[in-house]
């Protein structure tokens, strides 16, 4: 019966690390709303995403498997494979789904609204649910406040998200809300008193602090050590300030009596490198610095909770939200690439590894922006990437043949690669990711390197791939 299943709520905070909120950090004192849901619910210390940027993730996300899998990601901006979303499966099973977004790539483009009756999206402007009236003043606050500020669009995303909740939402029926909030993605500008509360930084010093990847990965922009605790510190702001509009979202649920048997999900769909491996931001690698994410599951009457050591992914949350609402779909749950999360915490049997993936990056903004450091991104960044991690290691396989190892354990900073001191393992963990590779039907696209490449070397490592050459 479609009015025993939970309401479900699932919010994604965009590129924010574990270490932000203050269920992850005790102390750092972002977050106390997430960590009301936290405290009853289940932590996960090792989530992995199954990618670096916010397309991959949220198509993976949405269908419960990985890019290879369902086919969107870099080389192809699109989930147009057939398997069902999440918001599908929740809506032909009774659910009235919702989505509430002021991040890119989530609408009609990429076809990541497959499955909402309602997808509100301030970026994607042809889906947007906002009157005319609300966009204009997002836009002029935006102009205003020198095209950056966040605060504006918060405000409107959460005051939307609420007006769905208060009038537009059937009570006869459950609900899946999904909200993803850009205010915690990069340019970190909290507004004043969030920065305040977080940083000694005047209004003009925050602006004065770079925050574009381009000019910093391209050597055109020097950042010190300090830029770039003051940008941590201001991403833990933009958190903090995010959280304070959740909380009035979680205030009216638990007042209208929804809390307490309701499934919440919340996460990031990647992190942020903060100068870490020469990288400011996402999109370029596949290190912990943007794989790791916060998770956190409650369950209906908060029936499980704890920490959790060991590694999970994002996927794991589709099968998950299925499972805690009843729905019975066996030839969904068989092509899942992820496993029910609380079904995993109560019996403590783990996927032995998770896998993340990364196709080779657009190159337009990094023309555009460093046109001189073009020879030196395709030789670095232009190449696929899959890592394969376990509880200990992680094992990076590259397409230009620059494979990486790490222990996790003893170099959690990725440091050290240990692909030639530590072959056997390394060659052990290749072997994994080869039989995780030949266990489904994979959706790559094969002409990508051929249309695009001249250089004899990417051909002969494509040929060499496909296993025409040795
Ligand atoms: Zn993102």
């Amino acid at each position: 019966m479609a009015a025993s299943k939970p309401n479900i709520l699932m919010v994604m905070l965009d590129s924010a690390r574990p270490e932000f909120l203050s269920c992850y950090t005790h102390g750092a004192g972002t977050s106390p709303n997430i960590d009301r849901v936290a405290e009853r619910g289940l932590v996960f210390q090792t989530a992995m995403g199954p990618s670096a940027w916010t397309f991959p993730v949220m198509a993976s996300v949405f269908t419960g498997m990985l890019p290879t899998k369902h086919g969107g990601h870099d080389e192809h901006q699109l989930l147009d494979s057939g398997y069902p979303t999440l918001a599908e499966v929740m809506a032909r099973n009774g659910y009235q789904t919702a989505g509430f977004a002021d991040v890119p790539y989530v609408g009609p483009s990429t076809r990541l609204n497959r499955g909402f009756n309602v997808l509100s999206n301030m970026r994607v402007p042809e889906v947007s649910g906002m009157s005319k009236a609300l966009k204009a003043m997002g836009r002029v606050h935006r102009k205003l406040s020198g095209g950056y500020n966040k605060t504006c669009e918060t405000r409107v995303l959460m005051g939307e998200v609420l007006r769905w909740y208060e009038s537009t939402r059937d009570p006869q029926k459950p609900f899946f809300l999904y909200v993803h909030t850009d205010e915690t993605h990069a340019p970190f500008l909290p507004p004043p008193a969030y920065r305040r509360r977080f940083t000694k930084l005047s209004r003009s010093q925050m602006y004065a602090i770079n925050q574009d990847k381009q000019l910093f990965v391209s050597g055109q922009r020097r950042m010190s050590d300090g830029d770039f605790a003051n940008l941590r510190d201001l991403a833990r702001a933009e958190v903090a300030y995010f959280d304070a509009w959740l909380g009035k979202l979680l205030d009216r649920l638990d007042r209208d009596g929804l809390l307490e048997d309701m499934v919440v999900v919340i996460a990031a769909d990647h992190g942020d490198n903060f100068g870490e491996h020469g990288l400011l931001r996402h999109g370029l690698c596949l290190y912990d610095t943007l794989v790791h994410v916060p998770l956190i599951v409650k369950t209906p009457g908060s029936t499980v909770g704890g920490r959790v050591q060991p590694v999970v992914q994002l996927i794991d949350v589709f099968p998950t939200l299925l499972a805690a609402a009843g729905i019975e779909e066996p030839e969904t749950f068989a092509e899942f690439q992820g496993r029910d999360l609380v079904q995993q915490a109560r019996t403590g049997r783990h996927a032995e590894y998770v896998v993340s993936e990364l196709y080779r990056p657009g190159q337009g903004l990094w023309q555009k922006k460093a046109p001189g450091f073009m020879p030196e991104f395709l030789d670095r960044y232009d190449r696929r990437l899959r890592a394969v991690r376990t509880n200990t290691h992680k094992f990076i396989w590259s397409s230009n043949g620059r494979h990486e190892l790490f222990d996790i354990v003893s170099d959690p900073g990725e440091t050290r690669n240990l692909v030639d001191l530590d072959a056997k393992r390394a060659g052990e963990m290749e072997r994994m990711l080869e039989s995780w590779l030949a266990s489904f039907d994979r959706r790559e696209p094969e002409a990508a390197y051929a249309v695009e490449d001249t250089a004899d070397d990417r051909v002969f490592e494509r040929l060499r791939e496909l296993g025409y050459v040795e």
